[in-house]
């Protein structure tokens, strides 16, 4: 009975030309013959692809290992991590079934299974890069070698920005199950007697994971943890921290915001994390503040600054006067473009760029992205800010509708990560605030 099973559930699964019980099909028969089934293409066709559609969706389906063994990964706007052996379960937090999207590995033998696997399941625009990373990078064409961090859940180590001041990048993608919600950048800093830590993460599991890394350089105990806003990632984290005996400090708003939203926030979340989730619940921060807060470190000073309404309601930045280091938070980006929600107050948002530009900082870590400097979150947060107001009020000027919005240009920001997700939707936001203005 078992065995007439067995040849229909072979000959039903595509993977495999039907074969009798006796043969075994070689992994070389097995390529060759699904190969002529797929849309492939090679390394000068995947070049022409991403000048064409630099936001095309690429999914490279190695786990952290080999990426890290191999040397890195394809350099490109829109990119996912997504290992062989969650493809199935994680790819629809990736793609839409109708999305053109291109799958590679290391040689092409594997993504060319899982992209077979994937045409299967329905997404019917799979492309599959034959040529994969070993081709890409033989033909010296850019990739990236950021250090994925392998022995936690960390997107990146911590790095030490100055004397007794630390961050650990997160990924610039939305929060995936892949990333573990880590995709914003946390901070720790090194006091006489205590520690100070900037954002309590995106979940439980990370806030741990952030403080194993802590304990490797500092024997400090966590005496406050400072959140940007209410967002997922700087807060969910938090109960974590309190569970240390550390304080929560928050903007009032963000106090009420949490309040209001915090558990609605953490459902979505779950829905995304899944069992990575676990042990995150909402707490309120402990202290709050209206203007400014400073914290004495001992051997150093911080203070909390809060400029008004730009990105949210509520983002605050943390300054270190004597170290000339700004923790701005999400009220700089540089390597992702700035979002511009129904609540982000643009003209504010310029207006206080000068407040933040005369404390005239040396070092600036955002909210997202790598460390940087002043002028280039300028360029990227003031600079976009001041070039799409003046664009749609153009568009105003001539009578122009949303879809005249839709259009303007924003090519000079196209290499930003998420410049597919947010340019347009930035317009139309845009658009239908200064209507009003
Ligand atoms: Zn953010």
């Amino acid at each position: 009975m078992l065995k007439k099973l067995i040849k229909p559930i072979f000959a039903a699964s595509l993977l495999f030309p039907v074969i009798s019980s006796a043969d075994v099909v070689t992994s070389k028969d097995l390529v060759a013959n699904v190969q002529s089934q797929m849309n492939s293409i090679g390394t000068s066709e995947l070049v022409k692809l991403l000048e064409k559609e630099p936001n095309i969706k690429v999914i490279d389906v190695r786990n952290k290992s080999d990426i890290l063994a191999q040397g890195g990964y394809i350099k490109t706007n829109n990119l996912d991590f997504i290992s062989r052996d969650k493809l199935e379960f994680m790819i629809e937090d990736s793609v839409k079934p109708e999305d053109k999207f291109v799958v590679y590995c290391y040689t092409g033998n594997i993504s060319l299974l899982a992209a077979k696997q994937l045409k299967d399941m329905g997404y019917k625009n799979v492309i599959h890069y034959k040529d994969s990373y070993k081709g890409w990078s033989e033909a010296n064409q850019k990739i990236s070698s950021l250090d994925f961090y392998l022995e936690s859940p960390l997107y990146n180590k911590l790095k030490k920005v100055s004397e007794g001041v630390y961050t650990s990048i997160g990924a610039t993608q939305p929060p995936r199950y892949e990333n573990n919600g880590h995709n914003n950048n946390l901070g720790f800093i090194e006091g006489k007697d205590f520690g100070v830590v900037w954002n309590a993460s995106g979940n439980y599991m990370l806030a741990k994971a952030l403080h194993e890394e802590i304990k490797k350089i500092s024997n400090k105990p966590i005496k406050y943890v400072v959140l940007e806003n209410s967002q997922s990632h700087a807060m969910l984290g938090s109960n974590y921290w309190k569970e240390q005996g550390a304080t929560i400090i928050a903007h009032e708003i963000s106090k009420k915001e949490l309040a209001g939203d915090g558990e609605a926030i953490l459902k979505r979340h779950t829905r995304i994390m899944k069992d990575k989730i676990v042990g995150t619940k909402i707490v309120l921060p402990d202290e709050t503040f209206k203007d400014k807060m400073v914290l004495d470190l001992g051997n150093k000073k911080i203070e909390l600054l809060y400029f008004g309404h730009a990105h949210e309601y509520d983002d605050i930045a943390l300054w270190m006067p004597n170290e000339k280091i700004l923790f701005a938070g999400d009220l700089a980006f540089h390597q992702r473009m700035l979002p511009i929600f129904k609540i982000t107050d643009t003209a504010h948002w310029i207006e206080l760029w000068d407040e933040i530009e005369a404390l005239d900082a040396k070092i600036v870590i955002p909210g997202h992205g790598d460390v940087t400097d002043m002028p280039t979150v300028t360029k990227y947060t003031k600079g976009y800010l001041e070039h799409m107001r003046a664009k749609i009020e153009e568009v105003l000027d001539n009578d122009g509708g949303l879809a005249d919005a839709y259009k303007v240009d924003q090519d000079a920001y196209r290499h930003l990560d998420t410049y597919k997700e947010l340019a347009v939707q930035n317009a139309s936001i845009l658009f239908e605030q200064m209507e009003f203005e």
